[in-house]
């Protein structure tokens, strides 16, 4: 039992990413942070930042409190890590939503954690979860929600979600709107870990393709995610605001750099 208590205070390592705060976590290490949240039971925020994200939070100050004080925000996406070895405060690597749903799923099959799927178009996490399903089956998907509802279905969803008691909630309703969601109804929910995952449901379901592996490892996913769907043009466009602020706070820590 202490020894389990010591190593939940274990204080994971940050970056600051243009003062905004992102730990530097393996996908390992976050998975067992995690675990030790729902041990905790206590309602916690898991935020998968990635540029974009750091954005949101130099504008938003609801966001930016969220992500200084979530127990766990991991760095999702390139920009993010080219980021941080611009800053030498390097991650070790990517941690995706993507990558998190599939892997919660698993540790879910082997463990028995309970998963709720909230968010994307009506009847997106069902096939998410059904295909999810085929490679865990023994995954406990307790329930299932798309994430277009109205503000009178609200208190339903939510006494729906916490009366089938998840363990974890993934919340794929777009950032920042899914983390702000989460967090407001926290008490009425009483799940111990909730995460944002954005349009990883939409990847499960087959409704979007991930990119192929030499482009995720090229740093060049955010090219196919645009070419997949044009939208995301508002995104991509940030990225050139985002290197400019990366490259500009990098000269001055290291004027002779
Ligand atoms: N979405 C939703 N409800 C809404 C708006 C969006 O459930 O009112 C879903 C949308 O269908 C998609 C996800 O939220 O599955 C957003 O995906 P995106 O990749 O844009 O996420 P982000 O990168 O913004 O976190």
């Amino acid at each position: 039992m202490e020894s389990a208590l010591q190593e939940r205070e274990t204080p994971l390592q940050e970056a600051r990413i243009l003062g905004v705060r992102v730990h530097r976590v393996s996908m390992m290490e976050a998975l067992q942070r995690i675990e030790q949240l729902i041990q905790r039971r206590e309602p916690s925020l898991v935020i998968t930042a990635d540029a974009n994200a750091v954005l949101i939070a130099l504008e938003d100050a609801e966001f930016h409190r969220l992500m200084e004080t979530a127990p766990l925000v991991t760095a999702d996406g390139a920009g993010l890590l080219w980021a941080g070895r611009q800053l030498k405060q390097p991650f070790p690597e990517r941690v995706s939503g993507v990558d998190l749903v599939e892997q919660l799923t698993r540790l879910s099959h082997e463990k028995g954690y309970r998963l709720y799927f909230l968010g994307a178009a009506p009847g997106v996490a069902e096939r998410a979860a059904q295909n999810l399903l085929i490679k865990y089956p023994n995954a406990q998907i307790v329930g299932v929600q798309h994430g277009y509802f109205s503000a009178t279905d609200e208190p339903a969803i939510v006494a729906q979600i916490a009366a089938v008691r998840p363990d974890v909630l993934l919340v794929g309703m777009g950032m920042p709107r899914q983390e702000k969601w989460a967090w407001a109804h926290r008490n009425a929910l009483d799940t111990p870990v909730m995460i944002g995952v954005g349009g990883s449901f939409d990847v499960y379901a087959g409704v979007v393709k991930r990119a192929p592996r030499w482009m995720q490892r090229t740093g060049c996913e955010w090219l196919w995610r645009l070419v997949q769907d044009p939208r995301k043009i508002k995104k991509v466009r940030n990225l050139p605001r985002f290197a400019w602020q990366v490259w500009r706070a990098r000269k001055q820590e290291s004027p002779q750099a």
